[in-house]
């Protein structure tokens, strides 16, 4: 079956109660028992709920994965994955990832005895040469925010295989129908549901996909000890965002690089980070890996009085944080997504003072154009 098919079908049974075409939202923590030990498998809603339980279905079937698990948060989520490693064992992390998940990493796993190392996954070599007799774990990001570095992840399973341990991608700004980590080796799928999953800037959600049955039942048993789990409300907002996920991505993109192509050729941009465009560095590896590239591009303008002028004078696209919903969000990530990150380090990483990112909506492409030409013009 088609992409399509499945995010619109998998786990989307007519409810066996009432036959309701959509998955109610189970608003309840318990269930009725008609006796001692005698129940219809539904105990208490930590444990199990049907509306999250919908989306589980739904999304580890987009993923090509056998089980997935809804949490609170990706954060959550990505935390629920860490607790596959234990005391003493060694993680390899992307240099560039997420500043929640390297904050994570450094503030807290640290604490519980989690060893790490920063590693340039983009060049599969530095990934061979950082493993540790204690590594268990190679946690990527492909593309990274917000310059858009891609990591190969056919070359990176190898490796990793090769020296025993598990493959981690988080897979959040391609969305399993621009990218499916799992056919390249990757052993596990991370994503925060709140960007591209759910698409409407409206919950925040986090989602773990495997197919090991072992590190399954472990994930699962995490879920319900810890208790991070998706609301039933959220679970249903998702699987409702999953069902046009197809018509998103291929909106998202075809504006990505439609927006894209104008920044390149503006005379007050410096350069454009986007995987679409020839002139990126794994330009192949992107065509190779990918689907498609999606709508996430970051810019220079120069320096943070020319960024400030750029994100004074938009009127349509929002200054705001987050990514991956139907309208157009611009943000500065010096000083909002990588204000925790230290300068030198920033600047090293190529998140310079006048870098703007932009999460391309589905709006009306020339519109968007429009916006960001007037806001240009006032360089
Ligand atoms: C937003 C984001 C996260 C964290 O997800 P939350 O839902 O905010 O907890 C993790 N990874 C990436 C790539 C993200 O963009």
């Amino acid at each position: 079956m088609g992409f399509s098919t499945i995010a619109i079908h998998a786990g989307n049974e007519p409810d066996p109660t009432t036959g309701a075409v959509s998955v109610p939202i189970y608003q309840t923590s318990t269930y009725a028992q008609e006796g001692l030990g005698k129940h219809k498998g539904f105990e208490y809603a930590r444990t199990q709920n049907p509306t999250r339980m919908a989306l589980e279905k739904n999304i580890a079937a987009l993923e090509g994965a056998r089980f997935g698990f809804a949490f609170a948060s990706g954060m959550s989520a990505i935390d629920a994955v860490l607790k596959l490693v234990k005391a003493g064992e060694h993680v390899i992390l992307s240099d560039n990832t997420y500043g929640g998940t390297f904050r994570l990493f450094d503030r807290v796993l640290s604490n519980y005895g989690v060893e790490f190392d920063l590693v340039d996954t983009t060049d599969v070599s530095n990934v061979d040469k950082a493993f540790k007799k204690n590594t268990k774990m190679v946690f990527v990001e492909t593309p990274t925010n917000p310059i858009m570095a891609i990591t190969d992840l056919r070359a990176v399973s190898e490796v990793a295989h090769y020296h025993g341990a598990k493959v981690v991608c988080d897979n959040t700004f391609m969305s399993p129908y621009l990218q499916r980590p799992m056919e390249f080796g990757v052993d596990i799928v991370v994503h925060s549901t709140t960007k591209y999953l759910n698409g409407h800037s409206d919950s925040v959600g986090g989602f773990v996909a495997l197919n090991d049955e072992e590190d399954a039942k472990w994930i699962g048993f995490i879920q319900n000890s810890v208790g991070a789990i998706l609301s039933p409300f959220d679970s249903f907002l998702v699987l409702r965002g999953t069902k046009t996920l197809a018509l998103r991505m291929e909106r998202h993109d075809a504006n990505g690089r439609a927006v894209a192509s104008f920044l390149a050729e503006h005379p007050k941009v410096e350069k454009v980070y986007y995987p679409g465009l020839p002139s990126h560095p794994q330009h192949e590896l992107a065509k190779r890996q990918q689907r498609g590239f999606g709508g996430m591009i970051s810019f220079e303008t120069g320096s943070l009085e020319k960024a400030k002028i750029v994100l004074e004078n938009v009127r349509l696209c929002t200054l705001a944080e987050s990514l991956g919903g139907v309208e157009t969000l611009i943000c500065h990530p010096a000083t909002m997504t990588h204000a925790s990150v230290p300068k030198e380090k920033r600047e090293k990483l190529g998140i310079t003072d006048g870098l703007v990112r932009i999460s391309v909506g589905i709006e009306d492409v020339e519109d968007i154009i429009e916006d960001l030409e007037r806001a240009l013009s006032k360089l």
